[in-house]
């Protein structure tokens, strides 16, 4: 099963991915702890987009998909994989279906957290990840980027029709209970 874990910067994408590859016993692929791995490790891809991150902004298309088609070709994710931070574009949502379509796969479901944007800032600041993007500053570039860049690719899904809205308030519990429901 291919789910694609959608939402905002602070709605809880991780923490749900986490609580779902444990239930389905699939892979995690999180674009934006693949960077910050290459970053702290300082590899060639970490030099590459460390500036990139540090401002809330976008890699490019095109470096994050080879990224994770390179990711997806690996053994582990054959049966499946819980994608959280990608796409986060329309070219990387077109991407994402010409890779699966010709390995005869696709995207079963498309799960998106809502949450109000003053509580995902709240969020973001009381996580203290201590993430050089986890400014006041970053975080509302990471929004703007969110709402002008990202937020079309629910519209793209949503003419697919697998799209589940979740509520992103309350326990990580209840809104596991409530993916986990949307899933079934
Ligand atoms: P969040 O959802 O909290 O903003 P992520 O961990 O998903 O954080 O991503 C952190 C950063 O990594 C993004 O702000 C961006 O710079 C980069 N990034 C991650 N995934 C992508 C992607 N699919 N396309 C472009 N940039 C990405």
């Amino acid at each position: 099963m291919n789910i694609i874990l959608f939402g905002p910067p602070g709605a809880g994408k991780g923490t749900q991915a986490e609580k779902l590859i444990n239930h389905f016993q699939i892979p995690h692929l999180s674009t934006g702890n693949i960077f910050r791995e290459n970053i702290k490790n300082e590899t060639p891809l970490g030099k590459k987009v460390k500036s990139i991150l540090d401002e809330g902004k976008l890699v490019s298309d095109e470096t994050v998909i080879e990224l994770v088609e390179d990711e997806l070709n690996k053994k582990k994710y054959e049966d499946g994989v819980v994608l959280d931070g990608f796409p986060r574009t329309v070219v990387q949502a077109e991407a994402l279906d010409s890779y699966f379509k010709n390995k005869g796969s696709q995207v079963d479901a498309f799960v998106t957290l809502s949450v109000p944007e003053e509580e995902l800032v709240n969020r973001i600041l009381s996580r203290g990840e201590g993430r050089s993007d986890d400014t006041p500053e970053k975080i509302k570039t990471r929004l703007k980027v969110y709402h002008d860049e990202t937020a079309p690719v629910l519209s793209y899904y949503e003419q697919k029709g697998i799209v589940k809205v979740i509520d992103g308030l309350g326990s990580i519990e209840e809104i596991f209970e409530r993916t986990l429901k949307a899933l079934s």
